[in-house]
């Protein structure tokens, strides 16, 4: 009997043993850990405009004027690096106030009370007009960093109100080159690059952020992947993540408009483009910035399940990616 138990004994602490092995024992080999390393938080999902839409009457937007859905935000991205304890912004969006909180929830313990730096990709409503809120009116910041290229730049120092915040110093731009990297920590660079948009009051970037690990394409923003001086196929390559523009998912969605005349990727041509690649490869393509009456915006559709069938990913709000 004592001898049944001695055998019991073992096995238990055998077991015990097996199950401790399991469990890693170092950091540095999960650097998805949240709270750890250097990763990105999708912020926003929404196109510049976000949902409910100004008097739409369609289904997409019914009940959110009585009930606001708290992941409908506007398309942005959250970058945190844990180990210098910082943390930026990609486009300042009408939820600013929501996202950055967001942000400082996903890390608590950051330096700095606002934010570390924002890099803005163009003077569309969504992408820049969240600056309003550092403003005397509002939370009236003091130096916040705002990377923007040269005619952003121009733009905002010579046009009210946004140049009441540099003229007050709420913000600080920071200039940037197309093509030269940012770095923000020896393990962190932020490079901006052009594509084609509609550029009315500034140029259009998306931008490679390269952390310790991984790379990133973000690019919110594109007229068509064919009228870009890069190929999106081979760029995508090059990287581990890349968040596309997704702002409507096909024609259909605009009453069969041609879709040739609409200035954006629709998500079936992006899928067409990229149909010679491996599903490994595929699913480096997070789809955001979708439009109000986007199919993908709704778990349970057909388009969602085609879209994720394919291999391909789906943006939703505070999904994290290591770098
Ligand atoms: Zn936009
Ligand atoms: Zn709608
Ligand atoms: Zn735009």
């Amino acid at each position: 009997m004592r001898f049944l138990y001695l055998i019991l004994l073992l096995l238990f602490f055998s077991c015990q043993e097996k199950k401790m092995t399991k469990v890693p024992t170092t950091f540095e080999s999960q650097p998805s850990a949240p709270g750890l390393g250097v990763s990105l938080i999708l912020l926003g999902t929404l196109q510049d405009a976000g949902a409910p839409q100004l008097n739409c009457t369609k289904k997409c937007c019914q009940g959110l004027f009585e009930q606001a859905d708290s992941v409908r935000k506007v398309s942005s991205l959250g970058l945190l690096d844990f180990n210098t304890q910082k943390k930026y912004l990609f486009d300042a969006t009408p939820d600013i106030s929501k996202q950055l909180y967001a942000l400082k929830k996903a890390m608590p313990t950051a330096s700095s009370s606002i934010v570390d730096g924002i890099f803005l990709t163009h003077a569309h409503i969504g992408h820049y007009t969240g600056l309003m809120y550092l403003g005397k009116e509002a939370v009236n910041s003091t130096e916040v960093s705002v990377f923007t290229m040269p005619k952003m730049s121009s733009f905002i120092s010579s046009n009210g109100p946004w140049s009441q915040l540099v003229t007050n110093r709420n913000i600080a731009l920071q200039p940037l080159v197309a093509n030269q990297a940012i770095s923000l920590s020896p393990s962190l660079q932020v490079t901006p690059f052009l594509v084609p948009h509609r550029d009315e009051y500034s140029e259009t970037v998306g931008y490679l952020i390269e952390g310790p690990h991984k790379k990133a394409l973000f690019i919110p923003d594109i007229d068509k992947w064919n009228r870009w001086e890069l190929n999106l196929a081979t760029e995508l390559k090059k990287v581990d993540y890349a968040f596309l523009d997704a702002t409507f998912y096909s024609a259909k969605e605009l009453g069969n408009r041609d879709m040739s005349q609409i200035p954006h990727p629709s998500v079936l041509e992006t899928i067409q483009t990229l149909k010679d690649f491996s599903m490994e490869e595929r699913a480096k393509v997070i789809f955001t910035h979708f439009n109000h009456t986007n199919p993908l915006l709704d778990n349970a559709s057909e388009a969602t399940k085609k879209v994720l069938a394919l291999g391909f990913k789906i943006g939703r709000i505070h999904d994290r990616f290591p770098l």
